[in-house]
């Protein structure tokens, strides 16, 4: 395995990291004995950092985790990564209440890695402030019950800028893979945090594995006539392990095929490993989503901000996405959830756009923002999941 520096204190987790979201369930529970033996291959395969969050599995996650490692005695070899749900804070006390319960779920007295879960933009990371998050993270990083303090962002880049100048993170996780350099953080987020000396963490590499499992066939061929037999999954991981400013790339494994061929790309991917003609292979496939695309949208962000809260570039990468990988059911719940702000601290779906035309003047690619906006929130959403989801926002507000 390979470990790569990270936060400053010199620990060094695995470039692969075990994300414990998709654990294998049988008759409608997670099979435990599946899953320990999943994490005992990666761990006795040198994999150390275990990425959990509050609401995976509904909260079964991080007991899971907590029970696997008191199994083997190795909390003192590895490192958890855990969440605070952040978008779930009504009141100041629930920071230590869900903290406390996280502690209890996963059985231990410390998180090694703290994140502020799902940020996407500075009001969200104001908000937390507002509750007393600072006083918080003090508290427990001097008792030692936290030792780093992150975030996971998705949202545009420059309110993840934002978020990285204003506190002095140790780390922030990012989706990141080939098709999102100018989506959400970005490449320019990546070495910016990378510059700032913020450990960044890669969560989507293959953006919830549709990159691998559901490739367009011209994709696919792109990548069979390789030399070499690797799967789109190889590739797509191999490309952002090339990336020096990465630390740790997650995947959400449950297959022991794809575990293996995981721990297999990140043993030999050294930063800036990737040979010319590799590159040339990753840029003929981003050629092919290219000529998918619906709205040709580089995600460059001068568009932003737009002054009725539409996330421009995000909604067109979603409205791409449709096309690049069947309708699937994720983008466009994906979609709902930020078109009605469940979950998050704002609403920022196309259905917000007033017209004003206040951005059509910026996009350099010429686009009629607001017409395909409004394609794009036709095709990605559904007036009943919309509705109930407007419902359970107010819910859980109360
Ligand atoms: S046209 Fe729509 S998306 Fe563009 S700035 Fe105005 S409200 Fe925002
Ligand atoms: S300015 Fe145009 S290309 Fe750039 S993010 Fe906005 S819509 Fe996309």
């Amino acid at each position: 395995m390979q470990y790569r520096s990270f936060t400053k204190d010199g620990k060094k987790p695995s470039l692969l990291g075990f994300g414990c979201m998709r654990f294998k369930s049988k008759n409608g529970v997670v099979d435990k004995e599946l899953a320990f033996n999943q994490l005992y291959y990666a761990y006795e395969n040198g994999v150390n950092y275990f990425d959990t969050a509050y609401v995976y599995h509904g909260g079964k996650s991080e007991v899971i985790l907590g029970e696997f490692i008191k199994k083997y005695n190795i909390r003192d070899k590895v490192f958890i990564a855990d969440k605070l749900p952040s978008y779930l804070i009504n009141k100041s006390e629930q920071i230590e209440e869900f903290y406390n319960t996280q502690l209890k779920r996963l059985d231990t007295t410390y998180i090694d890695y703290y994140l502020m879960h799902m940020l996407d933009s500075l009001a969200a990371w104001e908000k937390l402030k507002n509750f007393g998050i600072l006083e918080f993270i003090e508290t427990k990083k001097r008792l030692g019950e936290i030792k780093n303090i992150g975030f996971s962002f998705h949202g545009v880049e420059e309110e993840f800028i934002k978020i990285l100048e204003d506190y002095s993170w140790d780390f922030c996780q990012i989706q990141y893979n080939y098709l999102d350099e100018h989506n959400q953080a970005g490449t320019a987020g990546l070495k910016m945090a990378y510059k700032l000396g913020i450990g960044v963490v890669v969560m989507e590499p293959l953006r919830g594995g549709r990159l691998a499992t559901k490739a367009p066939d011209k994709v696919k061929e792109i990548f069979e006539n390789y030399r070499a037999k690797r799967s789109p999954a190889f590739w797509g991981l191999r490309w952002v392990m090339n990336h020096k400013e990465v630390s740790v790339v997650l995947s959400g494994m449950n297959n022991i095929n794809h575990i293996k061929e995981n721990i297999k790309v990140a043993n030999l991917t050294k930063p800036n490993n990737m040979k010319p003609h590799e590159i040339k292979i990753i840029e003929q496939v981003k050629q092919v989503y290219a000529e998918l695309m619906q709205v040709p949208c580089t995600g460059c962000n001068y568009c932003m901000p737009c002054p009725f809260g539409v996330a421009i570039p995000y909604t067109f990468s979603d409205y791409n996405d449709k096309y690049f990988f069947g309708h699937s059911m994720t983008t466009r719940f994906m979609y709902m959830l930020r078109a009605t702000g469940f979950g998050i601290e704002k609403a920022s779906g196309a259905n917000l756009c007033r017209w004003c035309g206040k951005c059509i003047k910026h996009c350099p690619q010429h686009i009629d923002i607001p017409a395909k906006l409004s394609e794009a929130h036709n095709e990605l959403s559904n007036p009943i999941i919309m509705k109930a989801l407007e419902t359970g926002k107010k819910l859980i507000k109360k």
